[in-house]
């Protein structure tokens, strides 16, 4: 999957960014992120299958929306939310498009 440049969530636009790796205190991760740094980091290898890319895309931006707007939702919920929007995209046949915007 090739994923969008950027994302609008709420006021704040996130660069998109591929990167090597993406490692905190020794664990490996698929994405992340940076809220004050406005930018969403996606592991490069990770983008060949395109399921998981579009869940890992999906999983941060689900974080975005949260933060956007105040809601403290914890990491595993996040997991199930991101997971089961993705599952609604495939069952119904939907296409993410990634626009002018992006
Ligand atoms: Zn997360």
């Amino acid at each position: 999957m090739r994923p969008p440049k950027s994302v609008k969530i709420g006021g704040v636009r996130y660069r998109v960014r591929q990167v090597n790796k993406i490692v905190h205190n020794g664990r490996a991760y698929a994405g992340e992120i940076d809220y004050r740094g406005t930018v969403i980091r996606l592991e490069r290898a990770h983008m060949a299958r395109s399921n998981a890319a579009m869940g890992t895309l999906l999983h941060e931006v689900f974080h975005g929306v949260a933060e956007d707007r105040g809601l403290n939702i914890p990491e595993r919920q996040i997991g199930q939310l991101a997971r089961g929007f993705q599952e609604v995209v495939v069952n119904n046949g939907w296409t993410l498009r990634f626009g002018k915007g992006a």
